[in-house]
């Protein structure tokens, strides 16, 4: 077959969209070059100060090395290089162009405040060096700033956005794309090059980077979790067998009723559009109505992308600011001790503890208990948010900016479209409602193991385990007078 392509040899730089297929860059690169090569540059120093932790920074590894398996069967190798920080990436990209004789190079949109820095940091760079990038919408349905109201703003609340997005953008295909082609043999990719000012440029991906640990694998697995767009597409086909039961179940942290995607999606091991897709083709191509439990779930991978919507419209997210400015002025108790209790699963407040407890032992944490343990460091401990969203990004395997930071403020009463500040959750209710047996408390506190399905929510006092933090009732009437007193 002739082709008709528009460049001779194309560059993938790859960030958080690892997977061969449904990749907007990869499958552009493959359509427009006559030969494709991929490059991933990790940098450490930029991970630490963004807080990535250990388990997204080894499962980010695992799957780039999966991936870089599925790239070698099309004859697409992918280097590996390690930098220290986002501020080195553009000359490296620039040595790079020049050293493998690149004619463009093709990437998916980021969209935190300073990975949009350095893609116009790259750009330049590039240009400088005679290549073009293209930046593709690829982490979101649809490109942030697409959905606006009818003056041309950017949405603030949910569900008004949620309306736009299903009236404006529901009829779009978000049909998958084709993985890139099978390219011939050997197009004369050098095995390494040497990058002034760095690490070699390796065809190796590496156990680590400098600063973070090689965590422990078992089978293959990292935490628990299979690492991989193998992995990932195996779950959001089983996850397709009980979405129907998703709205009925999802609240329970003791069923396995949610998708469990979240880490795959967030290093891009499994795309939006592809979860879009399967849940749209079960419903009858609705994103509202039909079975409840495909709509519900479809309306979570809309808060996703209005959270991501968000941080585009309001660069401040991105710098340690609340949404709502006024409530920096809450008097943070700045009790170092009481968040360490916190963060170890020791507050005595045995759902909040078996909550701590599976991020420490899973790298996860159900959605339900993630706003229950905002709640109560945030109100009941009246800690400040961000400690909580750091020691989030440090631990989850699934670490998200976006929808970390929009989940923190809205449990904190200081995003937009947050809980109102005098709805506290009670962790003791909670805990009855949503694992009434306490099934998943003694799962995660053994302790706790021996008391009844009554007691063990509260317990009266129970051997090794602590009295609890704080009165709750007492706690939540001082975070509201705290709150209403910013007005
Ligand atoms: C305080 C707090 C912190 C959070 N931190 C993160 C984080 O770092 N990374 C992260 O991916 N999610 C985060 N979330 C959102 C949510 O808890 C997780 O996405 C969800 O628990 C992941 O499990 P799942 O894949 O089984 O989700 P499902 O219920 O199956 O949902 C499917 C997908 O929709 C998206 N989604 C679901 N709920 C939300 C939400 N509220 N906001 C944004 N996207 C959502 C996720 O991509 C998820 O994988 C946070 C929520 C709160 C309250």
């Amino acid at each position: 077959m002739t082709r008709n392509l528009q460049y001779g040899r194309g560059l993938v730089w790859l960030r958080n969209d690892l997977r061969l297929r449904d990749n907007t860059a990869l499958y552009r690169a493959a359509v427009s070059c006559g030969a494709v090569a991929a490059v991933f540059i990790a940098c450490p120093k930029t991970w630490k100060s963004h807080d990535d932790g250990d388990p997204v920074v080894n499962f980010r590894l695992a799957c780039l090395r999966e991936l870089q398996e599925s790239l070698a069967g099309r004859r697409i190798p992918l280097y590996f290089l390690e930098v220290a920080s986002f501020d080195e990436v553009p000359s490296a990209l620039q040595q790079i162009v020049r050293k493998l004789q690149i004619d463009a190079v093709f990437a998916n949109a980021e969209y935190p405040f300073n990975e949009q820095r350095r893609d116009s940091a790259a750009r330049a760079a590039l240009q400088e060096a005679g290549v073009p990038i293209e930046y593709s919408t690829d982490r979101t349905l649809v490109p942030p700033g697409a959905v606006r109201t009818g003056s041309g703003d950017a949405y603030k609340v949910f569900t008004p956005f949620k309306r736009a997005f299903v009236s404006q953008c529901g009829a779009t295909d978000f049909s998958p794309l084709p993985p890139p082609r099978q390219f011939d043999g050997d197009k004369g990719w050098p095995q390494w090059l040497q990058i002034a000012g760095a690490h070699n440029l390796v065809q190796t991906i590496p156990d680590t980077v400098r600063g973070y640990r090689a965590l422990p694998q078992k089978d293959g697995k990292i935490f628990g979790w299979m690492p991989g767009e193998k992995a990932g597409a195996r779950r959001l086909r089983e996850f397709g067998e009980i979405i129907d039961g998703y709205e009925d179940e999802r609240d329970f942290p003791a069923i396995d009723a949610t998708s469990r995607l979240s880490p795959y999606l967030n290093c891009g091991a499994v795309s939006i559009r592809q979860c879009a897709q399967l849940a749209l083709g079960l419903n009858e191509g609705r994103w509202v109505g039909g079975s409840e439990g495909i709509s519900c779930w479809l309306g979570e991978l809309i808060w996703r992308e209005f959270y991501t919507h968000l941080l585009v419209a309001f660069p401040r997210l991105c710098k340690h600011q609340p949404f709502k400015p006024e409530t920096d002025r809450v008097p943070w108790s700045g009790d170092e001790l009481a968040f360490r209790r916190w963060c170890q699963g020791k507050t005595g407040v045995p759902i909040v503890d078996a909550a701590m407890r599976q991020l420490l032992e899973t790298g996860w944490m159900h959605n339900r208990l993630r706003m229950v343990v905002a709640s109560f460091l945030s109100k009941n401990l009246l800690i400040d948010w961000r400690w909580g969203e750091r020691h989030f990004m440090n631990h989850l395997i699934d670490a998200d900016f976006a929808a970390n930071n929009g989940g923190w403020q809205w449990a904190a009463s200081t995003g937009t479209d947050a809980v109102p500040y005098f709805r506290v959750f009670n962790p003791y209710s909670q805990s009855k409602k949503f694992d009434p047996r306490g099934e998943f408390i003694r799962r995660f506190v053994p302790e706790l193991h021996e008391l009844n399905d009554k007691e063990i929510h509260c317990p009266d006092s129970a051997a090794d385990y602590p009295a609890p933090i704080c009165d709750v009732a007492q706690s939540r009437k001082h975070a509201i007078e705290v709150y209403a007193a910013l007005k």
